[in-house]
This record gives C-alpha cells, sequence and structure tokens, in this order.
C-alpha cells in the first residue's frame, strides 16, 4: 500500500510538474509576443520584399512614361511646304513658284503639280470630274481682281474705305492670296455648274465634294478653310480651296480637324 501510494505521489506529482510549466507558457507567450514583435520586422523586409515583387508594375512605368512622348507631330521633308500666307502673312517680296500646268490654263508648283494631277484622276475613277477654278494666281492678277471687286462695291454706294473692307471678305487683297504660292486650288465637279454661276458654301452639298473632302489628304492636299476656323484663317468657309502641304502633315490636319494655322501652331510649341 505504501508503495501504491508512493507511485501515486510520484505520479501525482509528475501531473503537475507539467502543469506547472504549462501555467509558465503565458510567461514564454510573453516572450514569443515579443518575439513576433520582433519578427514583424522581420516579415516586413519579406513584405517589402512583396513590395518590390509588387513594384514590378511600378517598373512598367517608364514604359507609361514613354507614353508622354507621343507620336509626333509628322511634318513634310520640305518645310517650304507649309508656307503661310494669309491677311496677316504677305508673301515674301520676289516669291516666284516653278511652275507645272496641271489642267487647262491652270499651273501649280512643281512640288504640288503631280499630286494634284493624282488626286484629279482619282477623282474622276470615283465618278467626279473635277474641274480647276483658280490655280497659282500673280500679286498682279490678284490685284486686278481686288480693285475690281473693289469698284463693285463702290457701284453699290459704299465709300471707298468701306468697299475695301467689303472687298476683301471676297477677293484677297493683292499680297495676302494664298494663291500666290502655286500651292493652292479651287475646284469644284463639272456638274455644279450646271446649277450654280459662281462659287458658293452650297458646293458642299454636293457628293463631289465630300469625297474631295474624305480623299484629298491621301495626296496631300488639305480644305484650307474650313467652316468652323473662320476667325484664325480670316477667310470665310471655301468648300472648294484645296491647298497642298504633303501627304503626312495633310492626313494629320484632317484627321485631328485642324487648320494650317493651328498645325503650325502645333508644331512651333
Ligand atoms: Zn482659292
Amino acid at each position: 500500500m505504501n508503495i501504491k501510494k508512493l507511485f501515486l505521489f510520484i505520479t501525482a506529482f509528475a501531473m503537475i510538474l507539467p502543469l506547472s510549466s504549462c501555467s509558465e507558457e503565458p510567461e514564454d507567450n510573453n516572450i514569443p509576443e515579443e518575439n513576433t514583435v520582433v519578427i514583424e520586422p522581420i516579415e516586413t523586409p519579406s513584405q517589402s520584399d512583396e513590395e518590390s515583387s509588387f513594384s514590378e508594375p511600378e517598373s512598367e512605368e517608364p514604359n507609361e512614361s514613354k507614353e508622354p512622348e507621343e507620336p509626333k507631330i509628322p511634318m513634310p521633308e520640305d518645310e517650304s511646304l507649309l508656307i503661310l500666307v494669309n491677311p496677316w502673312n504677305y508673301i515674301p517680296e520676289g516669291y516666284e513658284p516653278d511652275l507645272e500646268n496641271v489642267q487647262g490654263k491652270y499651273n501649280l508648283d512643281k512640288k504640288a503639280a503631280q499630286s494634284a494631277k493624282d488626286l484629279l484622276a482619282a477623282a474622276k475613277e470615283a465618278g467626279y470630274n473635277m474641274q480647276l477654278c483658280s490655280a497659282y494666281r500673280t500679286v498682279q492678277k490678284s490685284a486686278e481682281l481686288y480693285s475690281r471687286k473693289v469698284n463693285e462695291f463702290i457701284g453699290y454706294g459704299y465709300s471707298e474705305a468701306d468697299a475695301k473692307v467689303e472687298a476683301a471678305k471676297w477677293v484677297a487683297p493683292p499680297g495676302t492670296s494664298e494663291h500666290h504660292t502655286g500651292l493652292a486650288m479651287d475646284l469644284v465637279s463639272s456638274d455644279y455648274w450646271s446649277y450654280y454661276s459662281d462659287l458658293e458654301h452650297d458646293y458642299e452639298k454636293f457628293d463631289s465634294f465630300k469625297w474631295m473632302y474624305e480623299h484629298c489628304d491621301e495626296f496631300g492636299f488639305i480644305l484650307r478653310f474650313p467652316k468652323d476656323k473662320q476667325d484664325i484663317t480670316g477667310i470665310t468657309y471655301e468648300p472648294w480651296h484645296y491647298r497642298y502641304v504633303g501627304v503626312e502633315a495633310a492626313s494629320y490636319i484632317m484627321e485631328n480637324g485642324l487648320c494650317l494655322e493651328e498645325y503650325l501652331e502645333l508644331i512651333n510649341e
């Protein structure tokens, strides 16, 4: 019995020991808890490793930062194609384009003539018989046309000063007409003349105008005086007047709905 009691006592004592060691566990836990606090910063680097793996997309940012480089605005190889002649910019004195015949009595600068012929041929293939009614014009010729218009308004009773202002709305005063460059032409389809005797805005209603508007840039031409740009160009809407600037610049201008003045401002920024 004594031995059994001793055995039980030892057994009971042995059971208390683990309990007491268990009772230490919270203390041990305290230490581990502190350790986990210590561990956390150890984990943090591992997290920051993850961050750095997340930062791989960030490393793609340089690719994104390439985007601001954006497609460059195309420029013609020959910058002389961008010559600006408008009410505020006179044709340089002595400017003389090297002319080539395009149609009938109408000539353009050699730089634009072949493209104009190609445009006329393509229009014909599409069913439109385009006819030029103006192309290269000398300053002298502009002076005659302008003077005739001034006299017309004086005939209506305008003072000479008012007549000059009115005439300028219809005929560019000598030196300010884009036709002096040899890079501009006025044209409408032959059927237009069955209905009208002068150039009028209504030409925009013709299918030939719609075709020209859609395809002119493929041949390096732009609609030079759009309806919504009159304040910038200084010229009223002219659905018949096209200007050669080269294919790349023309495509950019037409696709972005610009006028030449706006395009020049963009490339000079
Ligand atoms: Zn014109």
